[in-house]
């Protein structure tokens, strides 16, 4: 079998990786350069796209379901009938929806596949994918999924794995968030921000962000860029907009939504890592979580 991936960023650089180990893939990036060193790396063949088009098995992990559909229309005219296209971008379930239709007229099927466990995760092959679209679609792209992820799960129909992903994120924002919070009342008030951590992580307010993230990003003052906050930004969009077809209250996430937007303002640049929310407060207390 012969697979494609477009997109080697921070996520696809590694996952595109674990797939060339096993199969032979095709690679396409638009910084070409990104391409040659991961041929360079791990034996995978960069090529055109109309070569790329070619593959059976075709996988994306681009920023935006808008650069997706924009890719697709590029692809089409090279698609071939039969050519699963696996799309690992955390995307919009609508915009989704109408690229699908488009490549199903050529033949082609399409699953939304949104990645999550981060970069180290898709370095240590330790992804989880949710992915949303037709029983038959996921059956014949799991096998291959497993090359990087330990937990894959069929959500639900086209869309549901954006959609997940989305509300995912959420709470990802509303942790970081909180937990910034929390923390600089703490540090204000004299308390040792990593003990007051060590006994987060002992405790019920625990979470991923408490437990992989603060400890090893904030408090080391390190910051690396792993996960654009402009990114973060992108998937409370597309959460909010997943609460408003839905209908049901969502006071809380509408609101951590805002909070990143103004987030995203105020620290002047989308592509700083989305820890920078701590930053933030920080700047706005006067206080460093140290
Ligand atoms: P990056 O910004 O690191 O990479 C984006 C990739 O998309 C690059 O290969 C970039 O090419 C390419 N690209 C951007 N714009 C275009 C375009 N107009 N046409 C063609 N290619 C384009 O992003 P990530 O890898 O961090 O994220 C990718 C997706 O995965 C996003 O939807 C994100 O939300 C999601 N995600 C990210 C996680 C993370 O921890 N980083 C975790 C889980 C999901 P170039 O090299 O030329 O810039």
């Amino acid at each position: 079998m012969r697979l494609a991936f477009i997109g080697l960023g921070a996520m696809g650089y590694p996952i595109a990786g674990h797939l060339a180990k096993k199969y032979e893939t095709l690679i396409w990036n638009r910084t070409f350069e990104k391409a040659l060193a991961h041929a360079k790396e791990f034996g995978s063949k960069p090529m055109e796209l109309a070569d790329v088009a070619q593959a059976d098995m075709l996988f994306t992990c681009l920023p935006t379901s808008l650069e997706v559909d924009e890719m697709a229309r590029r692809l089409l005219p090279y698609l071939r009938p039969g050519t699963l296209w696996v799309d690992h971008t955390s995307g919009e379930p609508e915009m989704a929806k109408k690229t699908a239709r488009m490549l199903q007229e050529k033949g082609v099927s399409y699953l939304d596949a949104c990645l999550s466990g981060g970069v180290a995760g898709a370095i240590q092959a330790r992804a989880t994918v949710m992915a949303g679209g037709s029983a038959e679609d996921f059956a014949r792209a799991k096998p291959v999924m497993e090359a990087f992820a330990a937990k894959i799960v069929h959500v639900g129909p086209l869309g549901s794995g954006h959609a997940v992903k989305a509300v995912n994120n959420a709470l990802l924002a509303v942790n970081l968030w909180a937990l910034s919070e929390g923390m600089l009342a703490l540090v204000q008030q004299g308390v040792d921000a990593r003990l007051a951590l060590e006994v987060i992580n002992a405790s019920s307010g625990r979470s991923n962000v408490s437990e992989n993230l603060f400890g090893q990003r904030v408090l080391t003052r390190q910051f690396p860029n792993t996960f654009a906050l402009g990114l973060l930004a992108k998937d409370l969009g597309i959460c909010v907009r997943v609460l408003e077809a839905a209908g049901t209250p969502a006071p809380m996430l509408k609101q951590v939504r805002e909070f990143f937007e103004i987030a995203k303002r105020e620290v002047g640049s989308a592509e700083v890592d989305h820890t920078a929310v701590a930053r933030l407060l920080e700047r706005w207390s006067g206080i460093e979580i140290k």
